[in-house]
């Protein structure tokens, strides 16, 4: 039986409350939101901490993002949630924070996007990093748009990370992955950079997929990380300059027409 609205407000509350804790965010940012039905978007207000919020806090908007109910103002990012809605029909509920790890490397202009666990390869693929744009405004979504068909989080330039699925623990756990993943990516720079999966294990990853009960998506081929031989024909050699490597890296990503 679907949730009742009750029900799917206490998630949201619940769900910024770990947000919170988890340091994924500070004072009042972040944004959480879910889909009710094809017309109406329950979405977290602005200037209000996601950790301490009340069930009546939240606010009820169109799916243009104009306010229909509740006695607090709307949030600036609610355009990013209306347009991966409309892009994603899969899609009942978007989070959105600054989980410091993984936005250190968006802040470094660094996607989370060699092969190197085979979790996130099998769940995310990788994460793309879209480039930074003004919050608040379209500018915010619209390098965002050529990856939202295709991946389930998105990295946002010098912003933080948006996470979205088919219900907001979904989505939460989506943004954990990638949190998780980030950490363990930045230890392995710091013990001497990670040794990245050959593409015939990438490829047994991605095609277990359905074992796990994870579905493709559209163009999935594109959800691919890079692999060792990508990083080998390109003249990575062991102990190679980071800016180097990094540069062949975004060589992979142009040549598969994605960067
Ligand atoms: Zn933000």
């Amino acid at each position: 039986m679907p949730k009742s609205e009750g029900e799917l407000r206490q998630d949201i509350v619940e769900v910024g409350r770990l947000v919170y804790q988890k340091g994924w965010v500070a004072a009042n940012d972040g944004n959480i939101s879910i889909r009710l039905d094809d017309e109406r978007i329950l979405a977290t207000p602005t200037r209000v901490s996601k950790g301490m919020m009340h069930a009546d806090d939240l606010i009820i908007v169109d799916k243009c993002g104009s306010k229909l109910e509740g006695k607090r103002e709307c949030t600036s990012e609610i355009l990013m949630h209306c347009t991966i809605y409309n892009m994603r029909p899969d899609v009942n509920s978007v989070l959105h924070a600054h989980p410091p790890v993984a936005t250190g490397f968006a802040t470094a202009g660094r996607p989370l996007d060699l092969a190197l666990l085979p979790e996130v390869v099998i769940t995310l693929g990788y994460v793309p990093l879209a480039a930074y744009g003004l919050p608040g405004t379209p500018a915010l979504t619209e390098p965002m748009l050529p990856y939202i068909p295709k991946y389930d989080a998105i990295m946002m330039g010098n912003h933080g990370v948006v996470s979205y699925g088919s219900d907001v623990y979904r989505a939460f756990f989506t943004m954990e992955i990638v949190e998780h993943f980030a950490r363990i990516a930045f230890v392995a720079e710091m013990l001497g950079g990670p040794k990245v999966l050959p593409k015939v294990e990438v490829d047994k990853l991605l095609d277990s997929r359905a074992r796990y009960g994870v579905e493709r998506r559209n163009g999935a081929t594109q959800e691919c990380p890079v692999v060792a031989e990508d990083l080998v024909e390109r003249g990575a050699r062991a102990g190679m300059a980071r800016a180097e490597l990094i540069a062949l890296i975004d060589e992979v990503l142009k040549a598969r027409g994605i960067a």
